[in-house]
């Protein structure tokens, strides 16, 4: 039997048991690092499948690796799953209007319970084919926890857990089937902890030093930092504690959070740097003191090209996913939910996208091709994903497979309704086909593997290191 119609008749029979994982994450729907209940299906079901469970690496509870090793030596090939919820976003699936299982709890509005999934499937599926045709190697299937978090890839990565690897695949739920040709930004996370001391405010103010107006002075001070910085990176803030709630006494204390973002790792680096003078003179101007604590870090994501080209192959020949006219009918429904002003901007992407039939695709949108893969295609997006620093260890790649409408926006009821429908049932089959063939075409492909390797060299100028020194910590409760 060829390989392709070995994993198409796999999948078939593992579907029902994929399925039933899938709905368990989704009602599970566990926040970043708390990922207990999902962790332990992942867990479990890779048990069951002959792979030896290793739980609680990489200094995180939620992370864990199965790995199965079918004779000696041979390539080894991983899968990245992730299996973390977000907050507020909680929502009855399959439904178009908005109607949460629980009020402001969490759901999967990523379809990260697709993604773990989709994954798992294709780890079991190489495991049946390694061990049916008799071809020595390994298969490890990565738990990846809190992706929407402060990330655990990089703290994995740092731990060396990717390094046994000659090649790793993922993918995201997406509206589009394509392999993914984003540079994402690399980002960096600091809490700036502030502090003074307390007086009365009326009383004697000139006995106080307030850690409130020293936050305030930083952001003043990066308003300015921002004028003078690559157009390209981002800095962002948010207020952790504003020191109380009492305009008369002299705030002691505030905590800041910062993000910064840019294209590159090292550019990431500089202008964290240059943050952390602006909160050192905040702190100079009103005579408190501040202790920046760095608390995530990931690098920049960019395709693995040699990867890309098999890939990219392999999910010509798997297809995109068989959708019917339900699920089409279903999608138009889901478009149709989102506010006027957030329709009028998809409808304009449409018809730049589409200029032929865009109205066509309206009525039916979902992607029902797979669009090539072309090395001048990567563009810079402004987000960030712990999948960059898997990229700067090993080879990796990161496909994207469609569970959602065209034109769909992540991060919403309206997707979360879609990881837990029948679109996102079908897009987690496909991408489970696409993930196991690509590794059993990659596997193949002694000379690619190489290639793809010295591509990581060239990138990481030799070998990864890790954006957070060894001192931090993963930030299970702090971040
Ligand atoms: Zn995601």
């Amino acid at each position: 039997m060829k390989d392709i119609e070995f994993i198409i008749e796999g999948m078939e029979r593992i579907r029902p048991e994929m399925m039933k994982v899938r709905d368990a994450i989704f009602n599970y729907a566990e926040l970043p690092y708390k990922e207990t209940k999902s962790a332990e299906i992942l867990c479990e079901t890779l048990t069951k499948h002959g792979f030896d469970v290793k739980r609680g690496l990489a200094e995180i509870p939620t992370c864990f690796t199965g790995e199965y090793q079918y004779g000696e030596g041979g390539m080894t090939m991983g899968l990245l799953g992730e299996f973390d919820a977000l907050d507020g976003l909680s929502q009855e699936a399959g439904c178009t209007v908005q109607n949460p299982v629980e009020e402001n709890a969490p759901g999967h509005g990523c379809g990260h319970c697709c993604l773990g999934t989709g994954a798992l499937a294709a780890a079991i599926l190489v495991k049946e084919y390694l061990e049916t045709h008799q071809i020595p190697g390994k298969v490890i299937y990565y738990g990846c926890p809190a992706e929407e978090g402060a990330g655990a890839k990089q703290f994995m990565a740092r731990a060396g857990l990717f390094d046994v690897c000659d090649f790793i695949y993922t993918w995201h739920p997406s509206s589009k089937n394509e392999v993914d040709a984003m540079h994402s930004n690399a980002i960096m996370g600091a809490n700036f902890y502030f502090k003074g001391r307390t007086a009365h405010a009326g009383a004697t103010p000139h006995l106080g030093r307030s850690a409130l107006d020293a936050a305030e002075l930083m952001s003043v001070g990066c308003n300015y930092l921002r004028e003078h910085m690559i157009p390209e990176a981002r800095l962002h803030y948010a207020y952790i504690d504003a020191g109380g709630t009492a305009p008369n006494v002299v705030q002691d204390r505030a905590v800041v959070r910062y993000e910064v973002r840019a294209p590159y790792v090292r550019q990431t680096k500089e202008l964290y740097d240059r943050v952390v003078k602006v909160a050192q003179g905040a702190a100079m101007m009103t005579e408190t003191e501040v202790t920046p604590e760095l608390a995530m870090a990931f690098t920049e994501y960019l395709p693995n090209f040699a990867l890309a080209r098999i890939a990219d192959q392999c999910m010509q020949e798997i297809g995109a996913p068989q959708w019917d006219e339900a699920d089409y009918r279903l999608a138009k429904q889901f478009l149709e939910s989102f506010p006027e002003e957030s329709k009028k901007a998809i409808r304009q992407k449409f018809m730049e996208d589409y200029p032929e039939d865009w109205e066509e695709k309206w009525e039916k949108p979902l992607d029902s091709e797979i669009h090539p893969f072309t090395p001048d295609k990567v563009y810079l997006s402004a987000g960030s994903t712990d999948v960059g620093d898997v990229g700067y260890a090993v080879p990796c790649l990161n496909l994207n497979v469609a569970c959602a409408c065209l034109g769909n926006i992540g991060h919403t009821w309206q997707m979360t309704a879609q990881a837990g429908s029948i679109l996102g049932e079908k897009g987690t089959l496909a991408a489970g086909k696409m993930l196991a063939l690509s590794c059993l075409r990659t596997m193949q492909e002694p000379q690619a593997v190489e290639e793809a390797k010295q591509e990581v060299l060239r990138r990481n100028g030799g070998r990864y290191t890790c954006p957070l020194p060894d001192t931090v910590k993963p930030p299970i409760d702090t971040y």
